[in-house]
């Protein structure tokens, strides 16, 4: 039976890249044999536009139906202003929480072609492979009590609960040492251990867990620590594992010490391997309906889905040979322009991954 994918453009650029994105897939499906079937629906700011909801049930119940979910990004300055409970972003939260996707794996990869696109000095970044591994529907963005109430002064006070039970720190643990046993066998638990008791309750499972993976080398880090290091010295890391905010701050920082947003794909995996796939970039409202994004992050993204949730991890390799390949040829995008190389557009970038593959 066909894999059912579910693909879900959501806003701004996400509507570009997307498009990109599927021709890959239609490319793969017609000339290397790969057998699923593809739905489109709804999801962010343009379902509330159509539907009141930026998580319509129909999009809800398509995403449950599919064996992976490909999203482009959700968001926008149109929809700022609405209250927190319709906003594009609660789409995306939402399908995380009602998937049970609590694993985000957040590679941060720099390719060789792309070393000068980094802020960083090229001996700090070149070869720089990190995987952050991200507790994702838990913590503080999910914890109760939370809101702002209006004290007997008159003052208002805003409150978020970070909450971890031993079971959910003890699933994400093993997801980052089973993909440690994969690469180099290193694992970083992020925590804030000497000030918060959840993450120190964090610490002690994370340790339970090492034991079962004796050829994993666990080490400990403060999340202050962790974003220095990160800046000063990023390929002392393997894999990083951690909660759902401190992992949403430290991998946009290791995704900038590649040079561009626009390259890095992530994956959000449930216990059995269900996955949603989305570049690890926003909307883009600044760039969106001009032609001009990066679609490589989405493309790869495919990749990562193929391997995680498809079981195709020839076709992954094929798809990352592709991007390797427009690289090499000196095609890029403007999020990633050098000189010497020449300047291509969305739709460009999208056509020569199809004719490399
Ligand atoms: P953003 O990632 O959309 O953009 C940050 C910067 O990176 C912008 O200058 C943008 O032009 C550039 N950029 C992003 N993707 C690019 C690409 N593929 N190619 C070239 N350049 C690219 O972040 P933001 O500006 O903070 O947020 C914009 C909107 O996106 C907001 O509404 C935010 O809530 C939303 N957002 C959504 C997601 C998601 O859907 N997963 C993630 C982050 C932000």
């Amino acid at each position: 039976m066909s894999k059912k994918i579910l693909i879900l453009p959501g806003d701004g650029i996400g509507q570009e890249i997307m498009a990109e994105a599927v021709k890959v897939l239609n490319c793969l499906q017609h000339d290397h044999g790969l057998v699923v079937e593809l739905n489109e629906a709804l999801v962010g700011g343009t379902a509330y536009d159509e539907t009141g909801s930026p998580l319509p049930e129909a999009t809800l119940d398509l995403a449950r139906e599919a064996d992976a979910v490909l999203l482009g990004a959700v968001g926008g300055v149109k929809w700022e202003s609405l209250d927190y409970s319709v906003r594009p972003e609660r789409g995306l939260l939402g399908l995380r929480k009602e998937l049970g996707l609590f694993a985000n794996l957040r590679p941060a990869i720099l390719y060789p072609q792309l070393a000068d696109a980094s802020t960083l000095k090229p001996e700090v970044v070149s070869g720089l492979d990190i995987m952050i591994v991200r507790e994702l529907t838990g913590g503080i963005y999910f914890g109760q009590p939370r809101g702002v109430k209006e004290l007997e002064s008159g003052e208002k006070e805003g409150f978020n609960t970070l909450v971890y039970r031993e079971s959910e720190v003890d699933r994400i643990v093993r997801v980052a040492m089973d993909i440690a046993m994969k690469r180099n066998k290193s694992v970083c638990s992020v925590d804030k251990a000497n000030v918060l008791e959840v993450t120190e309750l964090w610490r002690d499972v994370a340790i339970k867990v090492g034991g079962d993976y004796p050829d994993v080398e666990l080490s400990h880090m403060y999340v202050d620590n962790a974003a220095m290091q990160l800046v000063k010295w990023p390929k002392q890391f393997d894999v990083m594992v951690t909660t759902n905010m401190f992992g949403d701050i430290l991998s946009d920082c290791a995704a900038m010490l590649t040079g561009s947003i626009g390259m890095l794909p992530s994956a959000s995996l449930d216990e059995n391997g269900k996955g949603m796939y989305e570049p690890i970039h926003g909307s883009a409202p600044d760039i969106a309906g001009k032609g001009v994004a990066n679609p490589l992050a989405t493309i790869l993204s495919i990749a990562m889905m193929l391997r995680y949730s498809l079981d195709e991890p020839a076709m992954a390799e094929r798809i990352e040979r592709a991007v390797d390949k427009v690289l090499d040829d000196g095609l890029r995008t403007q999020d990633i322009m050098s000189d010497g190389c020449k300047e291509v557009g969305t739709v460009e970038m999208g056509d020569a991954v199809v004719a490399a593959l």
